[in-house]
């Protein structure tokens, strides 16, 4: 039997000197001010037990972590044929690259870096036909994989990163310049900057992603959200793209699938036992928690528990 309360607090303890290493996300001015102190890890396990540790309950930013969500929708709604304008291979480049995408001709390597989400959200608003009908319905898929009504998003954050969103702007023009865009740039910038601004506290993140980890099945109410198949591709790509360039050294050093957020977060599943979500809002060079990736470094090892 693995003590998990114990690693948990194990792992609090070792990762105090990690966290005032890290910087917090400033570019998103709303971000700027966030507290280095502030950590947090849950873990959901398949019957519904949980353990937590830190500030667990405090809602944060869950940016690109949102990414997978909508990924999710949207290959629930458009299967294979997504392929046709999002790729599947790591992008070796930061979250929020140009170069690439200009000579591969407006398609994005994968739905994890900035260019393949706003696609992903072009997709969800010309399936919904309205902005607001993409927001809402993104909205209530997350609620229900959470099974909580009372998460929403932050507009604070939202206007702050609207503001100052000159790099997603360019993307999604490149992109719309190539014919990979449907809808209006502005329109599906904002939306996919309103994804990023859900908050949701580590506990709600590891409820969340449950499904991943038992082939698309919640196995606490046993609701089917996504097929097995289209579950282990998304486990795929969270391997390969979810941490961008620092995907290998993720895999390296965690050995889990696992997507980041430029807000903190990093949520991860062991297949077939649980889901973990781990909070610190300082992030190393590559834009992910860089305490948050030290914990689930130290969960992996002392649990035993991870993919290889
Ligand atoms: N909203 C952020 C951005 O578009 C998300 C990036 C991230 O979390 N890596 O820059």
């Amino acid at each position: 039997m693995i003590n998990y309360e114990a690693i948990l607090s194990e792992i609090a303890e070792e990762i105090v000197p990690y966290l005032s290493l890290g910087k917090v996300a400033d570019y998103i001015p709303a971000l700027a001010n966030a507290d280095l102190n502030q950590f947090a890890m849950s873990i959901t396990l398949f019957d519904g037990t949980t353990y937590n540790i830190g500030d667990f309950n405090t809602r944060f930013s869950i940016q690109s972590i949102s990414k997978v969500f909508t990924f999710t929708k949207s290959l629930n709604i458009h299967s294979a044929e997504l392929y046709n304008r999002v790729g599947k291979e790591p992008s070796g480049n930061p979250f929020n690259s140009l170069v690439q995408l200009e000579y591969e001709k407006g398609k994005p390597r994968n739905p994890f870096i900035n260019a393949g989400a706003i696609v992903i959200t072009d997709t969800l608003i010309s399936h919904y036909k309205s902005t607001e009908a993409t927001f809402e319905n993104t909205l209530n898929f997350i609620q229900s994989i959470a099974h909580n009504k009372t998460i929403d998003f932050d507009s604070e954050v939202y206007e702050s990163e609207y503001k100052t969103s000159f790099r997603n702007l360019a993307l999604a023009n490149l992109m719309k310049s190539f014919g990979n865009l449907d809808n209006s740039v502005d329109d599906v910038v904002k939306t996919y900057l309103k994804h990023c601004s859900i908050a949701m506290s580590t506990k709600e993140l590891s409820r969340a992603m449950l499904f991943l980890a038992n082939h698309g099945t919640d196995p606490i109410s046993q609701q089917n959200f996504i097929t097995p198949s289209q579950a282990k591709r998304i486990n795929a790509l969270m391997l390969t793209c979810g941490h961008y360039d620092a995907s290998g050294e993720f895999a390296f050093y965690v050995g889990l699938p696992g997507k980041s957020g430029v807000g903190g977060g990093i949520v991860a599943v062991v297949p077939n036992m649980m889901s973990i979500a781990v909070f610190s809002p300082g992030l190393n060079s590559w834009g992910n928690s860089l305490a948050g990736t030290h914990a689930l470094q130290l969960f992996t090892s002392k649990s035993g528990l991870s993919i290889f």
